[in-house]
């Protein structure tokens, strides 16, 4: 079974996903990591992320790995938050993103999060949730977690919104058949609570 949760940065996707696989027991999938994993490489190398895309070797789990290395703490800085949206952009990128994601989603059961899980990668997914919140309260939440100023937050955010939203390949929208949660005013267990009775129904 796979249960797909997009949204835009700083809407909850990671926590609540986290929280819906363990309470589940089902295996968590970070897409966002191996972009920005891809992005890190492409950065160290001095190349474009699609010349490397489809040949390095990223591990996912409870730390994200490139070719062995720990880069799970690298990859959270705001510098690479900006480069895996524009490495996300490149359709060369995205294919082979998508094609190892496909892989993994293929055995056992899944919560996946991302930007295009209901829409492209796992459309066939038993539950599609698109998490969204207002864009204040998104930026407070990454700033929090990053311990930086919301403004600075806020400014990145719209920029990086705005290139996930009106790029031409696999652009940040809903799934035709997503459930939309808005989690401005939840916490963090109502919105899993509200997801595991999805899963039930
Ligand atoms: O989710 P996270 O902020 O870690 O993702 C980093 C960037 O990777 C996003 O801004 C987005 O451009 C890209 N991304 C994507 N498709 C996904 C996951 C992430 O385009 N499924």
């Amino acid at each position: 079974m796979v249960i797909a949760i997009d949204g835009p940065a700083g809407a909850g996707k990671s926590s609540v996903a986290r929280s819906v696989a363990e309470r589940l027991g089902f295996t968590y999938l970070d897409s966002g990591a191996m972009y920005r994993t891809v992005a890190l490489a492409a950065l160290e190398q001095g190349v474009e992320p699609a010349a490397l895309a489809d040949a390095i070797r990223i591990e996912l789990g409870d730390r994200v790995r490139l070719e062995g290395r720990d880069v799970t703490r690298e990859i959270r800085s705001p510098r690479l938050s900006e480069a895996a949206s524009r490495a996300a952009a490149d359709p060369l990128v995205r294919a082979a993103m998508v094609a190892h994601q496909r892989r993994l989603l293929s055995e056992g059961d899944w919560v996946a999060e991302g930007r295009d899980i209901g829409t492209v990668v796992a459309p066939q997914a038993e539950l599609k949730v698109f998490l969204t919140a207002d864009p204040a309260s998104r930026a407070r939440r990454r700033a929090r977690e990053l311990g930086i100023d919301a403004r600075q937050v806020l400014a990145e955010q719209a920029l990086r919104d705005q290139r996930d939203a009106t790029r031409a390949h696999s652009p940040l929208q809903p799934a035709s058949d997503a459930v939309l949660i808005d989690t401005t005013s939840l916490t963090l267990d109502q919105v899993v609570d509200r997801i595991i009775g999805l899963v039930a129904e």
